[in-house]
Parts: C-alpha cells; structure tokens; sequence
C-alpha cells in the first residue's frame, strides 16, 4: 500500500493537482452503489458522483453485465466505413428523446471533445453556407466547457484558463444571471444579461457563429442555477438573429436536472447538443455531439470540402454504447427520474434549514444537485476554506470537494435516504471547522 502511493507520487501526473501542496491521493480498492472503498478498509460516501459522471451507482450489476457480454463480441470497432448494432440503437433511441430535428448523432470521447465538435461544426456551418464573416463565439461568464483549446476559449469565463489567452480563439463573454432560495432581484439581473446580448448582436451579431451555454447550471463555474425563463429568452434572442444555440449538457444530462435533459424545463430545443459524463452511468469514457437535420444538410456536397474534418480513434466505441443503451433502460426499470424527484425533495427541506445558517448564502437546489456558498469566505479555486473543507470532509467518510467558496452535494441516484442523511450531517459538521 505504502509503496502503491510512493510509486503514485514518483510518476503519476494528477489532473488540476498542486503536486507540491496537495496531500497524497487515496487508494481506493473498489466501488459499489454510492460508496468508495479505499485500500485499508476506508469507506467513503460519493456525494460528487465521482466528477458528476455516476447515475445509477458504482459497479451497478446491470452495467457490468452489459460490458461483459459486449466484450466477448466485439470491443473496438473503426466508425469510418464501418457501423454497429449498439452505436445506431444508441443514436436512435436518443434523438428520439431530444425533439424537434436533433436527428443526427457524432460520437467522440470526452465533453471537452463533444464541445470541440460543436465549435468546429457550428463554424463550417456558416462557412459552408458562404457566410463567411460568422466566426467568432458567445458564452457565459462563470461558464465551463472544457480543457481542450476551443473548449477553453468559450470556457474562459470559468477563470481557470488566463494563462493560455493568447491561445483562444475569438469569443465574447455575457454576463450569467444566476439564482438562488429566497432570491428577489433574479429578474432584473437576467434583463441586464438580455440587454447585454442584445447590444453585442448591435454590434456585430452577423460576425457571430453561435452561442454556447451549460442550461440551468454552470457546473465548475460553481453549481451557478438560472432559470429556464431565462435560458428561454437567450435562445429566442438568438434564433431571431439566426445564432446557433449550443446547449452544452455534459454535466447537467441524464437527470441532474431533474428532467433527463435540462432543456426540456426550458421550453426550447437547441441547434447541438453536448451530452458525456452520464451518459455512459460514469463506467466508460463517451460523449456526443447532436445536431439538427438542417445543419447536417449543409455538410453535403460531392467531394469532401463541405464534410467535417473530425474523428477520434475511439469514435462509437461498442462498450461505451452498450453501457450507454443500458444505461437509458435503466432509468426506465429503475424510475430514476421519480428518485430524483425524492431526492430534490429531500434537499429542498435542508436548502430551507440552511437558508438561517450564519455561514451560508444562496443556498439553491435544481434537481438532484445541492448548493450553496460560504458567506464571508475567499474567492477563487483553491480559497483555504475550500481546501480545509475537503481534507475534512475526507477524512469524516465523505467525497465533497468544494469549488472555491461553494459548496455543493451531486449524489448518484442510487443513494439511499440514510446516506443523505448521513450527507446532510456530515455537511454541516464540516461548517463548524471554518
Ligand atoms: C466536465 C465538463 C466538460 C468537459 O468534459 P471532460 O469529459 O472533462 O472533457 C464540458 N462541459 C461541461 C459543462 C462539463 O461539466
């Protein structure tokens, strides 16, 4: 065990890790339901899904069962020329749940890639119609999209990425009307982020390919909650002035939301859709990019100049399909959508409880997902707040990683009312350190 971390710590590079500062990883052994089970016996409840990718639990027999018996057929299949059961029976019963034309289904694999696709699909849009001055981007301050290079331009609004500015390509930033419990002044900060749209279209809307933004929630941005009203009218503002709508859904999909995509609260359909992380119940690594028929029409042509220029080495992997396939079946055979309505029950009472706590501001719930921020308590990332409360959190049986000064809970669906309980208690134990 000792020598597992040494050997870590001498060769692995850990994603958005300090590796001078921060303490060691734990090892965990395995995995079941809502609990990590580390190395030496620790059992550790997920109240983050594992970054937001877990739906129906760890190691959910159904899931594994469909890796396995996909496995002995067939793992790898090249997506170019070639096509598969799984992949079509995926695409079809999707974009049967989307509405309207997002008929037609890329596969790539990771959100920051489903993003990529977006981008790189809504810019020859125009461009294969010979609108060529359409190619510069709107987004959402706060908003979150990726670590790839197009993702981090339309993602700069998340912060993280200053350092790279010189890099990214040209997009202009909103600002985000959020939300929260008791909140009064939500609408007159969604006029003025509506105003703020209108006048950038003033001022060059015809040089703008499209507008990209995470419904209802911007996840790493710090679970921000909008309304769907609000959503609604961006989206409207936009079609009048022929913007392409991109609902980035990697985090919010497959019914953090409530809905089993966020946008079916919002009353309007996007252009594309990015959908990963849950899509595959967090076992495999897939994300797809969803557009509607008539942006697919424009990328037809008798050579290859009008086709897109994309594809991964993983494109359509079968595995990741058939998890995906089962996944959806799942969430009939399983009512997940009914156990996420408890569940945002459940933490519509304690958001309520919070609302009077001296340490906490805005507290909010949408769906399955629970937030709030700490009053009085630093900006940014890595605020010591932030820190202190996840090692404390850890070392109490509990995987909650605050960002910044917000703190949130994003439970997989599987878990059970005494373990939010357990949650719940936990939480606000962690409170009393600051
Ligand atoms: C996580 C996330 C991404 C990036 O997905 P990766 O699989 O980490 O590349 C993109 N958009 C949103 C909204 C996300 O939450």
């Amino acid at each position: 065990m000792n020598d597992l971390i040494a050997r870590d710590e001498r060769h692995i590079w850990h994603p958005f890790t300090q590796h001078k500062t921060e303490c060691s990883p734990l090892a965990l052994d395995h995995a079941k339901g809502a609990v990590l089970y580390g190395l030496e016996g620790e059992e550790i409840l997920d109240l983050i899904s594992s970054w937001w990718t877990i739906t129906h639990g760890h190691s959910h027999p159904k899931i594994n069962q469909a890796i396995s018996e996909q496995a002995e057929k067939m793992s790898h299949v090249m997506f170019s020329g070639f096509t598969h059961e799984p992949a079509v029976t995926l695409a079809s019963s999707l974009t049967s749940r989307l509405g309207e034309d997002l008929n037609r289904v890329f596969f790539s694999d990771n959100g920051s890639t489903a993003v990529e696709v977006a981008l790189k699909t809504a810019y020859q849009y125009w461009q294969n119609l010979g609108q060529e001055t359409r190619k510069s981007f709107i987004a959402f301050e706060g908003g979150y999209h990726g670590d790839t290079v197009g993702a981090m331009s339309v993602g700069k609004g998340s912060g993280f990425f200053s350092l790279y500015d010189d890099l990214l390509c040209d997009v202009h930033l909103l600002p985000y009307a959020a939300t929260w419990l008791g909140d009064e002044t939500c609408e007159q900060r969604e006029q003025k982020a509506l105003d703020a749209f209108i006048s950038c279209i003033e001022g060059g809307g015809d040089k703008i390919a499209a507008l990209i933004i995470e419904p209802l929630i911007q996840g790493a941005g710090g679970m921000k909650m909008c309304s769907p009203a609000f959503i609604q009218k961006l989206t409207e503002i936009a079609r009048e002035h022929d913007i392409l709508v991109i609902f980035d859904e990697v985090m919010v999909g497959f019914g953090r939301t409530g809905s089993l995509f966020a946008h079916e609260q919002c009353g309007v359909v996007p252009d594309l859709i990015c959908l990963s992380k849950g899509l595959t119940a967090g076992t495999l690594p897939m994300s797809l990019t969803i557009a509607r028929d008539k942006i697919f029409d424009v990328f037809l042509g008798q050579d290859f100049s009008k086709a897109l220029a994309h594809g991964h080495s993983f494109t359509g992997n079968p595995l990741a399909c058939a998890v995906a396939n089962c996944s959806l079946a799942l969430f009939e055979e399983e009512a997940t959508l009914e156990r996420i309505g408890e569940i945002r029950k459940s933490h519509e009472k304690f958001a309520t409880f919070l609302l009077d706590h001296p340490k906490v501001t805005r507290p909010r719930v949408t769906g399955s997902i629970l937030a709030f921020d700490l009053a009085d308590a630093g900006d940014g990332y890595k605020s010591d707040a932030s820190l202190q409360l996840r090692d404390h959190y850890l070392a109490k049986g509990f995987n909650i990683r605050p960002l910044g000064n917000c703190i949130y809970l994003l439970p997989p669906y599987c878990i059970e009312d005494a373990q939010l309980s357990q949650a719940y208690e936990g939480l606000l134990a962690g409170l009393d350190i600051l």
